[in-house]
């Protein structure tokens, strides 16, 4: 387990394109500085956890580059150990995802197996916030080694998806839409969560890729933006406060709020190993609902007054249901043909938003005053796209739009999940 006095080193590295020879040298100087050769050697199991959150082709940078995965895979083969990719997408089959995205060649070559997160089983959680177990996948207990390779991507809920972000995947299917329902709109308690599941899967190594990273509507509907970086440490929260002010991100995130909060992270006991990256001009362009609350830093204290919330955009739904199959709230219905959102019941976890694959579910701010008339909300983004977010658009109905607390469902969010004494350990640091 992770000790909080514990010192963090973290490697940042510039590597600006997905060049093979490149990021095989890299990835072997990380291996060496972070002991993994000694980890991996005599056929251990590796599991390798990359962002694969959806079935979109690398140029769109919203999974982990298959070049990434490569080099990594290849050092532990190197090493002797066993590779094996495991993921539990957005909402797609974690094979369409690997076809698409360019990964599945890679496996091929060097013969390493998927292992999908679809069971769960229950882990323990070390110096919880939460709960003192965390339902998640079952998978993870046959791999004493486990490598986390994030994404750097702007993120509408949580700021930045980095290291700790990137084992959200790591809760199997539709327990995902769970812990959303159980954390709604506030966004200190789903940080807490994520730390929570840091603690329990405990990677060996993180390792970034951000040479392409993605601004504006990230996880999923965002602008790929070269960044040029390559980052790794053993501790995931100091490698996202790390790589949160190299790139002068404009808000604090609430993971890393969370964090300093509780103790877990401490900047004085980071080292951070610079071997020559230096930040693209200017900060990330934050995803537009992640804007909404940098614009109001009182929001918490404001949200009877101004209220983020997603809304369709009808001429780019395909009415192909992903969003109501994966609304954690039950709040999104088709009817006669068309999406409907029932404000009263959404939590604003904006999943519909990160797993639309048409792109036609938007997030934007209206004063609270408007959102408490208004039950459900839909325009036209012909027309209006550019102002998505920015006025009330034409309401219907009745109903207050924020109830503080609603989804929360108790304080314990984990209470009630721990149905069997299942726990790795062998892998943990400490
Ligand atoms: S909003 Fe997106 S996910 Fe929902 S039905 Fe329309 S196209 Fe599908
Ligand atoms: S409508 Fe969207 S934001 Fe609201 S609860 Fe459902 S998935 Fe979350």
């Amino acid at each position: 387990m992770t000790h909080r006095n514990e010192r963090h080193r973290v490697a940042v590295h510039p590597v600006v394109a997905y060049d093979r020879a490149v990021l095989t040298a890299v990835v072997r100087q990380i291996f060496a500085a972070y002991g993994l050769p000694a980890r991996v050697r005599g056929g251990t199991p590796v599991l390798l956890k990359p962002n694969l959150i959806a079935p979109r082709p690398s140029a769109d940078a919203v999974c982990t580059h298959p070049e990434v995965v490569r080099a990594v895979a290849a050092a532990v083969i190197d090493c002797g150990g066993r590779p094996c990719v495991g993921d539990s997408p957005g909402y797609a089959p974690l094979s369409r995802c690997i076809e698409k995205s360019g990964l599945k060649p890679v496996l091929d070559e060097l013969a390493i197996g998927v292992v999908p997160f679809s069971a769960a089983a229950s882990f323990p959680v070390p110096d919880h916030r939460l709960s003192p177990r965390i339902e998640l996948a079952a998978a993870l207990a046959d791999f004493p080694v486990i490598i986390n390779l994030p994404k750097l991507k702007t993120h509408g809920l949580m700021g930045l998806t980095l290291a700790v972000k990137n084992l959200f995947g790591c809760v199997p299917g539709i327990r995902k839409a769970g812990w959303h329902y159980r954390a709604g709109h506030r966004r200190e308690l789903f940080a807490r969560m994520l730390l929570d599941i840091h603690a329990a899967v405990c990677p060996a190594l993180h390792l970034l890729d951000g040479i392409v990273g993605m601004e504006g509507d990230g996880p999923t509907r965002g602008r790929p933006v070269p960044v040029g970086l390559l980052a790794a440490a053993a501790d995931g929260p100091a490698l996202d406060w790390t790589v949160e002010g190299l790139l002068k991100y404009p808000e604090t995130t609430p993971l890393i709020a969370a964090a300093l909060d509780d103790g877990s992270l401490d900047p004085a006991r980071i080292t951070v190993d610079n071997h020559g990256f230096t930040a693209p001009e200017g900060p990330l362009k934050p995803a537009r609902s992640a804007r909404a609350t940098a614009r109001f830093p009182l929001h918490s204290m404001l949200r009877r007054l101004v209220v983020r919330r997603p809304r369709i955009a009808v001429s780019r739904c395909r009415r192909c249901g992903v969003c109501v199959k994966h609304c954690p709230a039950g709040a999104m219905k088709l009817v006669d043909g068309r999406v409907r959102i029932d404000y009263k019941t959404c939590i604003r976890c904006y999943c519909c938003h990160e797993l639309c694959p048409y792109d036609a579910v938007r997030v934007g701010w209206v004063p609270g005053w408007i959102a408490a008339a208004q039950v459900e909300e839909e325009f036209d983004n012909e027309r209006t796209d550019d102002a998505a977010g920015t006025s009330a658009g034409a309401a219907t109905a009745v109903a207050a739009a924020d109830a503080p607390g609603r989804a929360a469902g108790g304080g314990d969010p984990g209470a009630g999940t721990c149905n069997n004494d299942f726990g790795r350990g062998a892998h943990k640091r400490g």
